[in-house]
């Protein structure tokens, strides 16, 4: 493999983290980037002395960042801070809201007056989502699969204990040890962060319990969480990785079995020995690879993840009372649920999630003052495809939030920024808006998802959110690893110190 040269499409943490790996086994990398700044959706926005991450404000299972500066021999270039707690729930009754502590002795008198003996039934609620997660883990979350076949001959390697499951929800699991509507909506309140609802999540998605109640817990990073992207990438520039901003590749030139260059907006031809891409693994191939498979017609029949819909404020003064990560839920979960991604109809009472930046991030605000995001899940493009009332839609939001904390917001903007799914897909390609990629349903897991290899051309790999195992951050860093196994197992590595 000596000298061989890897270019890799797109700078999103995946993208960052598979070229760290790959310099580590002696690879020469550039990155091409669509955009004036690499991070993609953990990107961030500077406005009037405000600074506001663009898309994650946490994340679990950090030991994935660990286990990525072990692989690389550096520490790394950034400083984890875990959530204590870890967020705020608000429900549209006054006063009703609940902190929600990874410490259970804590969290058991939050729900003590709704959900009698909740400690025991958390403890044996935990323990079945333990057992899951050690299960599953390295067979199915940490693999590669060649073949349907030995996906399938993976999957039976499950204890068969676990099979249930697959047949159930996310609610009806945790229903089957809690009694309280509150405890049941609060806790499956982790199938939204992978995009879906609790209605449409399978059920061994409750081992997200154990990651975040008991095994690592939500983290930040000091400075937050653009931190890790300039960390990344300085590391990346030190050891002589040039990232190309500004350069999309929208197009492709083949011999048949290779992938000969990848072509540019203004046609300049970039060619390597190697590509991996980190755009969207389903979009890329539908939209620069022109893949029937992938068309945009078969892409509207998949299952994704929630658009967003995200509000950036510059605010003229504190906000003690909001907390750091807050969840605001009015009464009717199930029937929201059922409509969140389909219907504008949500719109009108939104579930909206706010993260006060500068209550971690000093730097964040100007002194005496906030900066505060707001995600609100909203339909996709194919669902709702007008965001003319982007406008209305953040009023609306941002009065409810004034209301049921007690501040006049709005009369205290000083800064405003708005997102809609037409922006999110215009700047990072994402299908229809789609925040999180694909989604997760047992038909687009594992060796159903897009491959992180190319099904035609034997020198292009894929790594980030809609290929293997899945979104959100720390399965972004497990993607970069197993794309690196495939390259390594077909390329060889030199292992190479880094500075
Ligand atoms: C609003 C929001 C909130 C979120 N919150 C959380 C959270 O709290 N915790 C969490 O763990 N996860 C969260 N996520 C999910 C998380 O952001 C993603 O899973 C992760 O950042 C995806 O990383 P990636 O590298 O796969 O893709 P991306 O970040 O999308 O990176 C892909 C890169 O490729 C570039 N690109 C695309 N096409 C081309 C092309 N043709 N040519 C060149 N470059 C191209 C893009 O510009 C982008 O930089 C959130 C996502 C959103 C949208």
């Amino acid at each position: 493999m000596k000298g061989k040269k890897i270019l890799v499409v797109g700078s999103g943490i995946a993208g960052l983290a598979t070229s760290l790996r790959l310099i580590r086994r002696g690879y020469e990398v550039e990155i091409l980037e669509k955009n004036s700044m690499a991070g993609g959706r953990m990107n961030l926005i500077e406005e009037n002395g405000f600074k506001f991450d663009t898309g994650p404000t946490f994340f679990s299972m950090s030991y994935e960042f660990d286990e990525l500066a072990a692989d690389i021999q550096k520490e790394l270039p950034f400083e984890l801070k875990e959530l204590n707690p870890l967020y705020t729930v608000w429900y549209d009754e006054p006063g009703k809201r609940y902190t929600i502590y990874k410490d259970l002795d804590k969290l058991a008198s939050e729900f003590a007056k709704v959900e009698p003996g909740f400690r025991e039934k958390m403890e044996a609620y935990l323990e079945t989502t333990a057992r899951l997660y050690y299960d599953t883990e390295s067979l199915i979350i940490k693999n590669n699969f060649d073949s349907l076949m030995d996906y399938a001959s993976t999957l039976i390697r499950v204890p068969m204990v676990h099979f249930p499951k697959l047949f159930r929800t996310f609610w009806k699991e945790v229903s089957r040890y809690f009694k309280s509507e509150d405890v049941r909506e609060i806790l499956s309140l982790v199938s939204f962060f992978l995009g879906g609802t609790p209605f449409d999540t399978p059920s061994v998605f409750t081992m997200l319990s154990f990651t975040e109640f008991v095994h690592d817990g939500y983290y930040n990073v000091s400075g937050g969480m653009y931190k890790i992207v300039e960390g990344f990438v300085q590391m990346l520039e030190s050891n002589g990785v040039k990232v190309h901003y500004n350069t999309e590749i929208v197009d492709i030139e083949t011999n048949g079995a290779e992938l000969q260059s990848l072509v540019d907006q203004n046609n300049r031809k970039w060619t390597s020995d190697i590509y991996v891409i980190n755009s969207d693994a389903a979009f890329f191939r539908g939209k620069v690879l022109k893949r029937e498979k992938y068309s945009e017609e078969n892409l509207d029949r998949k299952r994704w993840t929630m658009a967003p819909f995200t509000i950036y404020l510059g605010i003229n003064q504190k906000l003690p009372e909001l907390k750091m990560h807050n969840y605001f839920l009015r009464g009717n979960f199930r029937e929201y649920s059922d409509k969140i991604y389909t219907s504008q109809a949500s719109l009108e009472q939104a579930y909206y999630y706010v993260n006060v930046v500068s209550r971690f991030n000093r730097q964040a605000a100007p002194e005496g003052k906030e900066s505060i995001f707001i995600l609100c899940p909203v339909p996709d493009l194919r669902f709702k495809s007008d965001w003319s009332d982007r406008g209305e839609i953040a009023d609306a939001i941002i009065t409810d939030l004034s209301r049921r904390t007690g501040y006049d917001i709005n009369d205290k903007i000083i800064s405003k920024t708005i997102l809609s799914p037409i922006e999110w897909r215009d700047k990072f390609n994402l299908h229809r808006g789609s925040g999180l990629g694909l989604g997760h349903s047992m038909r687009q897991m594992g060796y159903l998802r897009p491959s992180n290899r190319d099904e035609k051309f034997e020198n292009l790999f894929y790594t980030g959110s809609s290929t293997l195992p899945g979104t959100g951050i720390p399965m972004a860093i497990i993607s970069s690893k197993l794309v690196t196994e495939r390259i390594e197992k077909k390329y060889g590595s030199i292992l190479t110190d880094l500075h």
